[in-house]
């Protein structure tokens, strides 16, 4: 079956074409036949991507909202390879959508009741639900006859044990106002945990494994089979890791420290925590990994500050995480920084060979952006590069979700 998944952003469109079946999952071998994106919609110079069997294909043009993004980018896709995208080839439209709240946790086909849910759970995800929804309505005008699917980034982490997602905070924000633990990037740490498992030839019940998804935005979650028992990032994306411009962990009486020394609002330390801080606010020059470990070579003592500080956090995490798990089959790194950086992930997991945890340097070294694994035969713990594949997770929903209602 093949399908169309799509990923929206404020100002951005990110689509795949995806093909696949039960063989092909059980075999690893589905087809991505065409991806691309959109990039800074709602300006006059919008940029437009694609790439499909060996064609690349780039485009300026002004595209106004996501409806028309997703209307160019088809167009763009049957100039470029001289055939439509058919509604009648496509089995349906994926989505990703950032938060399903406590309702919303498996990936469905997307009704009247649950596009309201996504629209209520816009109070948890002011910045990214909207925009997902643009994406479900611009699908639904395009493609009116065809299923829509939403997978939730939230979606696995409603596994996590009441303990792990409580606040010790009264009771009664919880109860009525939701503020509890969600946890984000769940496509991503569903699709490590099963590719993890392939490469070990064991089943996804049956592992323990650490995944670490290190991007500009950053997180951990520690699976027990198919359950989280734990994840870094909290009510919102903000807690856990330090990130690119995200502080994560942070003593809460600093945020009330600076507001009254600032006299700032809720937005004005919003933009604070969210977008000034993190490798940003450490090194004071960058939020960009690559940057950074640039700035470190030539000596600056605040970029190599700001690694310190986000591979020691990093490694406190993975720690805690190992612990709680009782030891771990694995340790997966991804994202941007986890796939590419075998800097980080040495400084990450060093010194950590009484826990059975030992890496191989020159493998380590070797792996960039392809998928690996690094640790000697005598690490009791595996780790491994694997570049995240949210997209095909997505696509494997649609295909088990149409399969489950015919
Ligand atoms: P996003 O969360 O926006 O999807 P990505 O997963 O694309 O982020 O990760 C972006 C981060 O990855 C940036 O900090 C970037 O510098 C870092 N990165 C990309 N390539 C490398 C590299 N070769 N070495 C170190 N960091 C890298």
């Amino acid at each position: 079956m093949l399908f169309l998944v799509i990923n929206c952003g404020s100002s951005s469109l990110k689509f795949k074409l995806v093909e696949t079946s039960w063989e092909q999952i059980e075999n690893n071998t589905d087809k991505i036949v065409a991806s691309g994106e959109v990039e800074q919609i709602g300006q006059s110079y919008s940029k437009l991507h694609l790439k499909t069997d060996g064609i690349q294909r780039s485009e300026q043009i002004e595209i106004k909202n996501h409806h028309e993004a997703l209307e160019k980018a088809m167009q763009l896709f049957e100039t470029a390879t001289d055939k439509a995208i058919k509604m009648d080839e496509l089995s349906g439209i994926g989505h990703r959508v950032v938060h399903g709240g406590e309702l919303l946790s498996e990936s469905l086909v997307i009704d009247q009741e649950v596009e309201d849910q996504i629209e209520e759970c816009i109070q948890f995800a002011p910045l990214h639900n909207p925009h997902n929804l643009e994406g479900i309505r611009a699908a639904r005008e395009h493609f009116p006859e065809l299923p829509q699917i939403a997978a939730f980034d939230t979606g696995v982490h409603q596994t996590l044990p009441v303990k792990s997602y409580m606040y010790a905070i009264p009771w009664h924000y919880y109860e009525q106002h939701g503020i509890r633990r969600y946890g984000f990037h769940g496509l991503s740490h569903r699709y490590l945990r099963m590719r993890c498992a392939q490469l070990m030839d064991k089943s996804t019940s049956d592992i323990k494994v650490v995944t670490c998804h290190l991007g500009n935005g950053a997180s951990l979650a520690a699976f027990d089979g198919k359950t989280v028992i734990d994840t870094s990032m909290g009510f919102t994306p903000l807690e856990g890791l330090v990130m690119g411009t995200r502080s994560g962990d942070i003593d809460p009486a600093v945020v009330t420290y600076i507001m009254s020394l600032e006299n700032f609002s809720r937005e004005e330390i919003d933009c604070v925590l969210n977008q000034q801080s993190g490798l940003l606010g450490l090194s004071g020059k960058t939020n960009d990994m690559r940057t950074l470990l640039k700035l470190m070579g030539q000596g600056d003592e605040r970029a190599e500050l700001a690694l310190d500080v986000f591979c020691q956090r990093l490694k406190k995490y993975i720690c805690a995480y190992y612990g709680l798990l009782n030891g771990a089959d694995a340790i997966v790194f991804s994202g941007g920084i986890g796939s590419n950086s075998y800097e980080v992930r040495r400084r990450a997991i060093e010194n950590l060979d009484q826990l059975g945890i030992i890496p191989d340097c020159s493998l380590n070294t070797e792996l960039v952006v392809t998928e690996g694994r690094f640790s000697t035969p005598d690490s009791s713990t595996a780790l491994f590069v694997i570049p995240t594949n949210e997209e095909l997770m997505i696509a494997r929903d649609c295909y088990r979700c149409l399969q489950a209602t015919n």
